[in-house]
């Protein structure tokens, strides 16, 4: 095997990135990892528990610290983010929250995006206050808008692009150069792009997050989340879920390497489906606008060209017409189609749609909402493997109502 996994094509990386090259003899001969339940493990001598017990993510210790099958995996996410170090939990909010608990305290300040994830802008706007952290909320378009926010307590910026559900960019280089000049860490939700469409640390972004019950895992089958980052920073973000445990469980750590193993494959055949989707709906008469970042109509195509090497396999609609016609026509859309099925999360291998302003209804206030620019009209789409022309089949009878 080659001396350095990390420089492989992310296509090899999946396939080899769990190998484990400075302790050879610990990789296991079987090519599919043991799935590890055991909750403990026994010390041979008072000196080797002293050895377990002190080393941290020690992998045979308590499981709750980490266990061979989930530090098999990490090894993996950890390459295929260009990280040193890489910490799974049991969802990605169980990586986010351990992540915002690990690196802010009281007294400190946080700038994020208005528009973020809706278990991310709960965190940040309901959680964090409650513990004495300032959060300042920033137009993601504008790099500019984050240095303005910044201020002597900035302990962290928060990213996430694409964001959920406009699929608007932010500039990953300059947020990262803005953020270094202060000393002031950065953290980049990367699950809508995957990794394979771009990798937040090649743009100097420290903390790459990811819920891997999207792409990562890939098959609507496990829920899990991770961060990625340099090692120091990741043992303390470790140290941290060790008090909160929202740990990985081992199966679900097995479930997710073996769905890596095809993550690209997976991933650009989404895109190329969301493409073709983008394309059908931006000649569609029914269909006031289409936010795809791969479409060249897209207003931040010139920054997806620099940052992204395909669109990703989400887009959104939005259905033309006076208010309540558009909110309603995206609800006869979504329930009329057969195919694709009416469903919360993404990058599965079954296309999904959702209809947010009735899906976030309970969750985010209808000036939040307009805030992070979700229209009542817009429909997301998260392509999955279905044949593309099947899939406009069913969309375009959709749209004729029948
Ligand atoms: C789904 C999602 C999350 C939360 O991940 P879970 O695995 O559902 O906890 C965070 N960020 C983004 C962008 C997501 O799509």
């Amino acid at each position: 095997m080659t001396s350095d996994i990390s420089a492989l094509d992310l296509q090899s990386i999946v396939i080899h990135g769990d190998l484990d090259l400075e302790h050879p003899e610990a990789n296991d001969a079987a090519l599919a990892p043991a799935i590890h339940t055991a909750s403990t493990y026994a010390a041979r001598d008072g000196e080797e528990f002293v050895v377990m017990a002190n080393t941290p993510r020690h992998p045979r210790y308590y499981a709750r610290n980490g266990n061979p099958t989930q530090e098999r995996c990490e090894r993996l996410l950890a390459r295929l983010e260009n990280a040193e170090s890489a910490l799974l939990c049991a969802s990605g909010m169980g990586a986010m929250s351990t992540t915002l608990l690990a690196l802010v305290k009281a007294g400190d300040h946080v700038v994020a995006q208005t528009a973020h994830y809706v278990g991310t802008a709960q965190l940040l706007n309901d959680l964090l206050p409650g513990f004495g952290v300032e959060v300042t909320l920033v137009g993601q378009r504008d790099p500019e808008a984050f240095r303005r926010a910044v201020r002597s307590n900035t302990k962290l910026i928060v990213t996430e692009t694409p964001s959920n559900p406009t699929l608007v960019l932010t500039d990953l280089a300059a947020v990262a150069a803005i953020a270094r000049e202060r000393g002031i860490l950065t953290l980049a939700d990367n699950t809508f792009a995957s990794p394979i469409n771009q990798r937040p640390r090649d743009f100097g972004i420290d903390l790459v997050l990811h819920s891997a019950t999207k792409y990562l895992g890939g098959h609507s089958d496990l829920i899990a989340g991770v961060v990625c980052g340099d090692a120091a920073v990741v043992e303390s973000i470790w140290k941290r879920s060790l008090m909160l445990g929202a740990n990985v469980s081992p199966f679900t750590a097995f479930l997710l390497l073996r769905g890596l193993r095809t993550l690209p494959m997976r991933v650009a055949r989404q895109c190329e489906t969301a493409l073709t989707l983008a394309r059908f709906f931006a000649s569609h008469a029914a269909i006031a606008r289409v936010h795809y970042p791969g479409l060249e109509s897209h207003p931040q195509h010139a920054l997806f060209k620099r940052q992204m090497k395909s669109g990703g396999g989400v887009l959104s609609i939005e259905f033309g017409g006076e208010v309540e016609a558009g909110f309603e026509a995206a609800k006869r859309f979504v329930v009329a189609l057969k195919l694709a099925r009416h469903a919360v999360s993404l990058g599965g291998v079954e296309t999904l749609v959702v209809h947010p302003a009735s899906m976030w209804e309970s969750s985010l206030t209808p000036e939040r909402m307009r805030a992070a620019g979700i229209s009542p009209a817009l429909v997301r789409i998260a392509a999955g493997l279905e044949n593309a022309d099947d899939l406009i089949a069913d969309m375009g009878r959709a749209l004729r109502g029948e």
